[in-house]
């Protein structure tokens, strides 16, 4: 077993001497104000091993992340149903394009996409108050987490509110399709709250244990999805989890991934490890610019590139 923790230090250490940092999101005004020099490094092993550092406890908005959970419980409602309304192919495009949408009738290029998120999210809602699918949520990410503190940053939400218009264009014009069942203010209430929910490197890395290992965790046992549906939805992350900057990730980083606005990525090392990064500095395909790099030379150091050494 390689000194994970030697690894993880050394990396902390290189990244936070760094003057390269990115841009912080601004679009959603509460996260403009985090300050990007915290960083933040978790790797939890096969074995519960936990390697740790930096700003690893200080919860952070995880954005985007929260897609890889909300298809997770969307595939548990309607199973492969879901691929009706949405699909499986990368995007080439930003997080928000609205371009795709139009050529392909609403039905978004995949569930990380924007609009493909919100379409997940309409059907979790369906059938439930916002409020309670909102709940579920929460309730998952406290249980995967393996902490009932977890919550939702209800600023950044709100934020969110304010000047998602983009976002609000996106679900209204999937709703003239017909793609989208329910109101389109509940949709849009849902998708930010759940963009929102703040969580920790360590909570997040544990949250991503079932991925990392045939859909159960293996300190608890439990068996979140089966072994089929983790290794699907790692080839989603794989070629979907950063958007059009997917490609890049894979052919450096080499893991799957997902990464969030709020400058989180969560990826899988399957059979070894799950990793969560932050670094809230953003590359201009809107992925954490620090985090990447961590990560880049975390897989180097180890061999841990699906793709070999
Ligand atoms: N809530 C963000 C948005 O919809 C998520 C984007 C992201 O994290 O990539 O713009």
């Amino acid at each position: 077993m390689p000194d994970l923790q030697r690894v993880v230090s050394e990396i902390v250490d290189e990244m936070r001497a760094r003057t390269d940092r990115g841009e912080v999101a601004t679009y959603i005004s509460e996260l403009g104000r985090v300050d990007p020099s915290l960083f933040g490094l978790v790797v939890i092993a096969e074995d519960g091993t936990v390697a740790a550092g930096g700003d690893c406890d200080l919860p952070f908005s995880i954005q985007s992340i929260s897609k890889v959970f909300t298809l997770t419980l969307a595939l548990g409602k309607v199973g492969d149903r879901l691929w009706r309304r949405v699909g499986k192919e990368p995007s080439g495009s930003p997080f928000n394009s609205i371009v795709q949408l139009e050529r392909e009738q609403g039905i978004p290029r995949n569930p990380f996409i924007n609009a493909g998120a919100m379409t997940v999210t309409d059907v979790i809602l369906s059938g439930h108050q916002p409020r309670e699918a909102l709940g579920e949520i929460l309730r998952f990410m406290q249980f995967l987490g393996q902490d009932p503190t977890i919550t939702i940053d209800e600023a950044v939400a709100a934020s969110e509110q304010r000047t998602g218009f983009r976002n609000r264009a996106l679900a209204n014009y999937m709703k003239s399709f017909g793609a989208i069942e329910n109101s389109v203010d509940y949709v849009l209430g849902a998708y930010f709250h759940h963009c929102a929910i703040a969580m920790s490197c360590r909570q997040l890395a544990t949250a991503g244990r079932f991925l990392a290992h045939l859909g159960r965790n293996p300190d608890t046992g439990h068996s979140v999805v089966q072994p089929e549906r983790a290794r699907r939805i790692n080839a989603l992350m794989l070629t979907c989890g950063h958007y059009d900057g997917s490609g890049e990730f894979a052919y450096r980083v080499g893991l799957p991934g997902k990464s969030g606005v709020g400058g989180g990525i969560l990826a899988v090392a399957p059979g070894k490890a799950s990793i969560a990064v932050w670094s809230p500095g953003l590359d201009p395909s809107g992925n954490s610019h620090l985090g990447r790099l961590a990560l880049e030379a975390f897989t180097k150091r180890l061999g841990w590139s699906i793709f070999g050494m």
